[in-house]
């Protein structure tokens, strides 16, 4: 078949990561299809299946692109300074060897959506059922590249509240055709926001709002939606979208794991008849096993790669009714996240990787009502979860402040890819406490990571833009981000 050739930033990325340190780069597997290949709708959807193919390798959503914002944050640790996680969490990388797959993976996404986006108006449809297909695509398309967007503004550009937008953000390339000699600037962040909320709210017009495993649908889209609006600080917007997500998915038949499902609820193969509380996630199988370096093998029982800090461990230890206890898996006196549990029948390895939980939408929705002044919608979201995880609790009642919010947000979310951009949005510090856990688990030796405080003025806060996109791109002189 005659593979797509893409944008001449993503070509020559393509052909430097080979050449690259060992433990930065490796090839995405997928390749783009013809562009003559997209004729018909079931076209299409195989274009767009390539899509999800790509986010779940264990370099995209499968391992990396969940836990760089973990192990550069505060609560996890790598285990050691040779582990996977070891140089992002000494921040031990340069202008010149930074890890390039975030951006290659990213923008391979991007370049498959953008040909489905291309093709899909024009493609000639039977019947209703296939122009709901046909819209449903579309929709998926939109959706899935206003992610990849919004995943490389958090890695590589400051957060939009740090200046309201005006720094950097990433080149936009939304339509379709390569064009090896088109030499793509960098957008500001705040003009990439505009591209992912007009994407965002065109797709949820058009996706389907049913369960469809592995998919993206409607109530993950809206989920989505809120967490772009809370990062942009434009919190009624959030809290609306963090609503309708919410309401649409319970309706649906989503509903928030109990107290008593939560520790094993992660290993639940969902189904349209149970569709617990995941509203998306990658889907990985024995027979398509993203292999040894996925989230499964490197946070728990294989690999070993990176556990809490003792200090996140005592945290959630001084409530020893709160169910997250339960999600460690201690061994060795290390602690480690044991969210990622293989489907029955599988090796952890093959663990599924929840991407967008309705717990988050549910703190979502209470950080934007607690900006919006708004105490009693910050109720109405946070107790669910305070409840949830200690049935003994509740913040009925109480003035919640964003402290408080976020500090569920912290104990709900570690390990899922969330803490080192929530406290950089909101403008807080990483604080990387040296403490010992008094008897379950041993601190690590921290005295091999530098940094161990910092906020939004750390230039490592973000990637560099990778050296070969720099060096492709004239057009990127000068703009690579300050400090590297
Ligand atoms: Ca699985």
């Amino acid at each position: 078949m005659k593979t797509y050739r893409i944008l001449s930033l993503i070509t020559l990325c393509a052909a430097a990561v080979s050449c690259g340190d060992k433990w930065l780069d490796l090839e995405p597997s997928t390749r783009v299809p013809s562009e003559t290949s997209v004729q018909l709708v079931s076209e299409a959807v195989f274009a767009l299946n390539s899509v999800y193919n790509t986010m779940q390798d264990p370099y995209a959503y499968s391992g990396r692109l969940v836990y760089y914002a973990d192990v550069t944050a505060d609560d996890m640790i790598a285990v050691s300074s040779t582990k996977r996680t070891g140089n992002y969490y000494r921040f031990n990388f340069s202008r010149d060897n930074a890890p390039s797959t975030h951006w290659y993976y990213l923008y391979n996404m991007i370049a498959n959506c953008n040909i489905v986006l291309s093709k899909i108006d024009g493609l000639p449809t039977q019947d209703d059922a296939e122009k709901k297909l046909r819209d449903n695509v579309k929709g998926e398309a939109l959706c899935l590249r206003a992610l990849a967007y919004f995943d490389l503004l958090r890695i590589y550009s400051y957060p939009y509240t740090k200046d309201n937008g005006a720094s950097f953000g990433v080149p936009l390339v939304i339509d379709e055709l390569p064009d090896i000699e088109r030499k793509p600037e960098r957008s500001t962040v705040a003009k990439c926001y505009e591209q992912i909320i007009s994407d965002l709210t065109s797709g949820i017009n058009l996706i389907g709002d049913t369960f469809q495993k592995g998919h993206l649908n409607k109530w993950g889209a809206l989920a989505l939606l809120s967490r772009v609006y809370l990062y942009k600080n434009d919190n009624v917007s959030a809290f609306k979208a963090a609503e309708d997500a919410i309401k649409g998915a319970e309706a649906a038949g989503y509903a928030l794991w109990t107290n008593e499902e939560y520790p094993t609820a992660w290993s639940d193969d969902s189904s349209a008849n149970k569709p617990g509380e995941v509203l998306f996630e990658i889907i990985n199988l024995t027979t398509d096993s993203p292999g040894k370096e996925a989230l499964g093998y490197l946070s728990g029982t294989g690999y070993k790669d990176y556990c809490v800090t003792a200090s996140f461990y005592n945290l959630l230890a001084s409530d020893s009714k709160d169910v997250r206890n339960k999600i460690f898996k201690v061994s060795s006196k290390i602690a480690y996240v044991n969210k990622y549990q293989p489907q029955e029948g599988e090796v952890v390895q093959d663990a599924n990787i929840p991407l967008i939980r309705l717990s988050e939408v549910y703190l979502n929705a209470a950080e934007a009502a607690v900006k919006n002044r708004d105490n009693a919608n910050a109720v109405k979201y946070l107790d669910p979860i305070v409840k949830r995880a200690n049935p003994d609790k509740t913040v009925a009642g109480e003035d919640i402040t964003l402290d408080r919010v976020l500090l569920e947000r912290r104990k709900e979310l570690v390990g899922e890819g969330h803490r080192l951009y929530d406290l950089m949005r909101n403008n807080l510090r990483v604080e990387r406490v040296d403490e010992t856990a008094p008897s379950k688990v041993s601190s690590i030796p921290k005295h091999y990571a530098k940094d161990l405080s910092f906020d939004w003025s750390f230039y490592k806060i973000v990637l560099p833009i990778p050296k070969a996109e720099m060096d492709a791109n004239p057009s990127l002189a000068g703009q690579q981000n300050p400090g590297y």
